[in-house]
């Protein structure tokens, strides 16, 4: 096995629910309904910390964060994000780059990609051109594309430091 670079992959599905708020990628996004979960139902920070995980060949999500962890009931999803940059760190790796594509029907995320970009740039320690954001409609299919739940996507690709 190639060691030098490890690849992880994740996707992540949260409700939508009128009053709450939508976090993504640890933004707050305006928008009439809000995303409802254990923790602060960021679905894009979840993939991103599970894409990781993978590529470390540590699990998936669950495993590392129970959601039975009262600890962490409504905490920001940002918590888990600096609990694997630290995992990743101490394994001897660095992210090369991430990919994400988030399925919302609305609001439309034209203009916060920028900002979530950033935002996860700053936390992670990494360039804004190592992070690519994308987001798209559900063509007003099922669930997502009723504004019901909202996806997210991420894959991951992991450097030996
Ligand atoms: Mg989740």
């Amino acid at each position: 096995m190639n060691e030098k670079y490890r690849i992880g992959n994740s996707i992540d599905i949260h409700p939508l629910v009128i009053g709450a708020p939508l976090y993504i990628g640890g933004v707050l996004i305006p928008s009439k309904k809000g995303s409802i979960s254990h923790s602060d139902g960021d679905a894009l920070m979840h993939a991103v910390v599970e894409s990781i995980l993978g590529a470390l060949n540590k699990g998936d999500l669950g495993m590392s964060f129970p959601d039975t962890d009262e600890k962490t009931t409504g905490i920001s999803s940002t918590f888990f994000l600096n609990e694997v940059k630290k995992i990743l760190n101490d394994e001897g790796y660095k992210i090369n780059n991430i990919d994400i594509m988030i399925v919302l029907e609305e609001p439309k995320l034209g203009k916060y990609k920028k900002l979530v970009c950033e935002n996860l740039s700053s936390l992670l320690g990494i360039k804004i051109n190592q992070i690519n954001i994308k987001a798209g409609t559900n063509e007003k299919i099922a669930s997502i594309g009723n504004n019901d739940s909202y996806l997210v996507w991420c894959t991951t690709l992991i450097e030996k430091i």
